[in-house]
């Protein structure tokens, strides 16, 4: 596995019962996992929790012991292209299934004969009620449910219905057939539920061999036992099913029984962890796809410049309890952050550009001025950025009239350019309409580096880059693509919670020269701008896209919307 090492600082209640298990020999010490997801939508942040916890443990044991199992019963809504995308994201995170890649439907044969078996022990039976009439007799919390009038089939006769549903004698909803446990249970769960239903679809896996399909609950706990998994871990919504889980593998003969293990789900603020609710975006055309950068998908994540080592962290960071909770966007941000800081190379571009003319600068002289890698980092290097009488400044860097706490440029006030001079705005340029088009500017030779050897201080330092030497590129401003910490909580429709502002696209931007053979995925520091990520789907000209900023400047937002 090239995934990072064992989760050190935490011990989860997981890997306590786990820890325990093998202290005692359970499984004959053998720990064995796996991450089952349904392939109908692209992975999100919250199943990269799950992928973390299960190939997390897997690789703290001996054997490293993970399936990667696709939970696709439901020929409906599975796609192959949900299939490739879920495998490049496990792997891209940084984990692998080696030989251990299962589908459910690999196992249609043998839970075909569960069934059976099931049925012999008059412990299953073919219910003839139409789902409608199956709802309404299911009871309710308060009220036990009423059996069906078709429960006590005889074997002879469930077997001979159960085979005719398979040979394709039925239309779909005419039979089902279900489990017979207790339609008085206090878990409604137990109330017979449906194990097998007719589905006349061909499923991408087995083609129209089956036209009978088994239900989830019975199909993932079998799944489960078939390969050996001793620990099922899953998400809290399904603790109520857990007896089920366990019914279905005391009243067979399966090959083990592996322990269901409850966690809560990551929910994250600002943003929606559904793969129903994600794919509603993607078809209404509300994101570009389910690699949009604004989404919280894996692959989203990744062309928007995410890395993996802060995925992990961030699943590490937020460790895995029994108590739903919210996690505030920031602390993923933060995560990608502390991550970036330490890797990504320092350089200059320009967002904004506001042109600087150096009066007293040579006409054709260049410079090649040293800018470390990285300002902490000396083994990281440096490189070189050529400095002329042209430049661009950031057009937030000026003002005319400059308030105060403003250090930045002004008319008659010196700067420093980051890594070159001190310059002094001497004339601003306007067009006829007013707008300010270009900056007449000053050096001082003797400030070369950025220091004066009179020892005059200057407030502020702009980054900028040659007019002659900057490349030009289009720049993605991503934010948050809800601004609502909760979309939809309030009963509204949670698209009606999409930020507008979540991408603003700059294409007069222009970057260092340095920058000219960054390729896709490449990710760097633009200084004072934020960390960006050069955009996986090729163009023309350079696209970046902004991966998250220095700072975190909704936390003042919230505080505001606090305090309100
Ligand atoms: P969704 O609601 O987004 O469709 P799901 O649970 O239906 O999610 P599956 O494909 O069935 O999606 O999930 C595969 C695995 O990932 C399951 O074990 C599930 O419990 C886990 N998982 C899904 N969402 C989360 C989440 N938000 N936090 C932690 N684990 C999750
Ligand atoms: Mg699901």
């Amino acid at each position: 596995m090239k995934a990072q090492s064992a989760n050190t600082t935490t011990d989860d209640f997981i890997r306590q019962i786990i820890a325990e298990d093998v202290k005692t020999n359970k499984n004959e010490g053998q720990v064995v996992t796996r991450f089952p997801p349904e392939p109908n939508g692209y992975l999100h942040i919250g199943h990269a929790k799950s992928i973390c916890l299960n190939f997390g443990i897997a690789a703290e044991h001996e054997g490293r012991q993970c399936y990667l199992r696709f939970d696709d019963t439901n020929p409906s809504k599975e796609e192959l292209e949900y299939v490739e995308s879920i495998k490049t994201d496990v792997h891209w995170l940084g984990y692998d299934w080696t030989d251990r890649l299962r589908h459910s439907s690999d196992y249609f044969d043998q839970l075909y004969d569960y069934a059976i078996a099931l049925i012999k022990m008059n412990k299953a039976y073919v219910c003839s009620l139409t789902s409608e009439q199956i709802k309404d007799s299911r009871g309710t919390l308060r009220e036990p449910g009423k059996n069906s009038p078709y429960r006590e089939r005889s074997i002879s006769e469930n077997l001979d219905l159960f085979e005719r549903m398979k040979a394709g004698e039925f239309a779909d909803g005419e039979h089902v057939l279900r489990a017979k446990i207790d339609m008085a249970s206090p878990n409604i769960n137990m109330r017979d539920p449906i194990i097998y239903r007719i589905k006349k679809m061909p499923h991408q896996m087995t083609g129209d061999k089956w036209c009978i399909y088994p239900m989830y609950d019975f199909t993932h706990c079998l799944s489960d036992a078939i390969e050996g998994i001793t620990h099922s871990l899953c998400t809290l919504e399904f603790e109520d099913h857990r007896p089920l889980y366990d019914w279905i593998l005391d009243t067979l003969n399966t090959p083990s029984h592996p322990q269901q293990i409850e966690f809560a789900r990551l929910s994250l603020n600002y943003t929606v962890l559904s793969k129903r609710k994600l794919q509603e975006l993607v078809e209404n055309n509300l994101v570009s796809g389910w690699d949009d950068p604004r989404m919280p998908t894996l692959s989203g994540m990744r062309r928007r410049g995410y890395t993996p080592s802060a995925i992990r962290d961030f699943c590490d960071r937020i460790g895995v309890t029994r108590k739903n909770t919210q996690i505030e966007m920031g602390a993923l941000e933060n995560c990608i952050r502390k991550d970036l800081e330490a890797k990504t190379v320092r350089v200059m571009a320009v967002l904004k550009p506001l042109r600087v003319v150096i009066e007293n600068y040579p006409e054709d002289q260049v410079e090649q001025l040293d800018a470390p890698n990285h300002p902490d980092d000396a083994n990281m290097g440096t490189h070189q950025v050529p400095f002329s009488r042209v430049l661009y400044i950031e057009q937030e860097d000026f003002l005319e009239a400059p308030p105060k706490k403003f250090f930045r440029l002004a008319p008659g006030r010196e700067v420093r350019l980051r890594y070159a001079y001190f310059i002094t705005c001497q004339a601003v340029i306007k067009d006829e309409k007013g707008d300010i088009v270009e900056l007449r500017c000053t050096y001082d030779p003797e400030t070369r580096g950025g220091s004066a050897p009179d020892g005059r201080k200057v407030k502020g330092t702009l980054h900028w880059v040659s007019e002659s030497h900057a490349i030009k590129a289009e720049i993605r401003l991503y934010d948050r693509l809800f601004n609502h910490p909760n979309p939809g909580a309030d009963g509204t429709d949670f698209k009606a919670a999409l930020n507008p502002n979540s991408m603003e696209v700059l294409t007069d931007s222009l970057v260092e020269a340095s920058l000219a053979n960054a390729q896709a995925g490449d990710r760097y520091q633009f200084e004072r701008k934020g960390y960006f990520c050069v955009d996986s789907v090729s163009t023309d000209t350079l696209v970046f896209n902004r991966i998250v900023t220095l700072r975190d400047s909704w936390a003042k937002i919230e505080k505001a919307n606090k305090r309100a």
